[in-house]
């Protein structure tokens, strides 16, 4: 499934980040490089690519300990809600608010 010799490393563009922030408007741009994820597949000659999003599910331990990894050397205690996370959790029970259904009978 995976080729040989490919990694997953942190974005060099936004390292890691996924995005970028306008310091004067405030607005946030996906990062191109990675597609938002903060992270890309190096492969065996060094080139990088953007992780497609149908990889997300089968790579989030890996990218979930890669971000851990990160947010410790920032010294972030927080959580970011990073592209896989969303896409695991959408057809799953965690992405739903579990009070929406006991109002209803
Ligand atoms: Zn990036």
């Amino acid at each position: 499934m995976s080729a040989p010799g490919r990694r997953i490393i942190r974005c060099a563009s936004c390292d890691g980040f996924g995005w970028f922030e306008d310091d004067f408007s405030g607005e946030t741009e996906d990062c191109d490089w990675c597609a938002g994820a903060g992270y890309v597949y190096r492969d065996g000659d060094r080139r990088d690519s953007p992780i497609p999003v149908a990889d997300y599910a089968s790579l989030a331990d890996e990218l979930e300990r890669l971000e851990l990894e990160r947010l410790r050397e920032m010294g972030y205690q927080g959580s970011a809600k990073k592209p896989w996370r969303q896409a695991i959790r959408k057809d799953t029970h965690l992405g739903r608010n579990p009070y929406l259904d006991e109002d209803e009978s």
